[in-house]
């Protein structure tokens, strides 16, 4: 419930925000007078009108309406480039997002991927190596084509644990055994992993990081909410989680008017 308070709220924020005009005064002001460019990474689940497991659904027409907004407005990359601009500690030139879904639903090849390919959007699916070749989830030969379109494909575990709650053996065998799998199925290597459930500290821990590195991934990603800055870490980089947002609230929570220093002294003296 109090989760649920905390969204309506943040609703009625990013509506009141956007319609007065503050958040493209805000765009404004960030991008052209403090010169200070967004890196952000997207995380989806499944793209559906289907009404099943809404917390994690974004609707067809949302989704469109997402990624027509981020065509128009950020330099739209690939995991590879995002990840490649933050170890170089650069700067990005222009706002600059990356797109993941995880766990590899079916629906990600069904309703996500022409969109994707009608904007010439590059992402990224994580894909649980059990849920491949079940009812709602991708095949093989939806996985390769994907691929060959410009989706990169990372690895989430094989049955989906929390990592922090397994010995180091299991640990190892979930993440390393992902890799493996999805690496057999594309015939080349997959160099990205993301955290099942993903919080930090809570779902996954410094041991599951050392797994992660140990089996030769270049970087992963948590759930934990936020931009990629200079204090992000590079096997736990944050994302921002996707719901089935109305595009002004996409539009308001990328605006990072948020994580601002107005916004965050705005909330002090409010006290919330
Ligand atoms: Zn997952």
């Amino acid at each position: 419930m109090k989760y649920r308070a905390a969204w309506r709220a943040g609703m009625a924020a990013s509506a009141l925000l956007y319609l007065s005009g503050v958040i493209s005064l805000f765009n404004f002001f960030r991008r052209r007078i403090m010169k200070r460019n967004i890196s952000v990474v997207l995380m989806y689940h499944r793209v559906s009108d289907d009404g099943e497991l809404p917390d994690i659904t974004v609707s067809t027409k949302k989704f469109e309406s997402h990624i027509s907004y981020l065509a128009k407005n950020f330099n739209v990359v690939t995991v590879d480039k995002i990840v490649e601009l933050f170890r170089k500690g650069e700067r990005p030139a222009r706002d600059t997002a990356a797109v993941t879904f995880d766990d590899g639903f079916k629906d990600n090849y069904t309703f996500a991927y022409p969109v994707l390919k009608k904007y010439n959007i590059p992402a990224s699916v994580f894909v649980a190596a059990d849920y491949v070749g079940r009812d709602f989830g991708l095949g093989e030969d939806e996985i390769r084509e994907m691929n060959r379109g410009g989706v990169t494909f990372g690895a989430h575990t094989i049955s989906h644990p929390v990592l922090s709650g397994l010995s180091r053996e299991d640990a190892f065998r979930e993440i390393n055994g992902s890799k493996r799998a999805l690496e057999d199925i594309l015939g080349k290597e997959v160099s990205y992993f993301a955290y099942p459930y993903g919080k930090r500290g809570r779902d996954f821990n410094d041991d599951s990081i050392d797994i992660v590195r140990e089996c030769g991934f270049r970087a992963a990603f948590a759930t934990d909410n936020g931009f990629i800055t200079e204090r992000s870490i590079l096997f736990g980089l944050n994302r921002i989680g996707m719901r089935d947002l109305p595009r002004f609230v996409l539009e308001a929570r990328l605006s990072g008017i948020f994580e601002s220093r107005i916004f965050c002294a705005l909330r002090r003296l409010a006290g919330i």
